[in-house]
């Protein structure tokens, strides 16, 4: 087993877990249990691990997680259907009234 990944937001880590998934790469979450609400900005904030299962995997894993998490291709801007406003590519929902991507 080794350690690949850190993040303190638990969103972050599962979808690198399910990016990982996507390539046959078996890994699991540690610490995600841990987290004490409302000292998330102390600096006794829980740093959420992503452990790979088998170390061959490591190489390979640590090149996707690089590519698809730390350098993340730019996601274009979108129109909302309803108001047409323009939002970043990386909201789901119109910034403005809150219609889905
Ligand atoms: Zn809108």
């Amino acid at each position: 087993m080794k350690h690949v990944y850190t993040h303190d937001n638990i969103a972050v880590v599962h979808s690198a877990k399910n990016i990982l998934a996507l390539n046959d790469i078996e890994s699991f979450v540690k610490n995600e249990n841990t987290i004490p609400n409302g000292a998330r900005h102390g600096i006794e904030n829980t740093f959420i691990e992503l452990w790979i299962t088998n170390d061959q995997d490591f190489d390979r894993a640590a090149t996707i997680i690089e590519e698809q998490l730390t350098n993340p291709p730019p996601t274009p801007p979108w129109h909302c259907s309803k108001c047409a406003e323009e939002n970043d590519g990386s909201f789901d929902f119109c910034w403005k009234c809150q219609t889905e991507k």
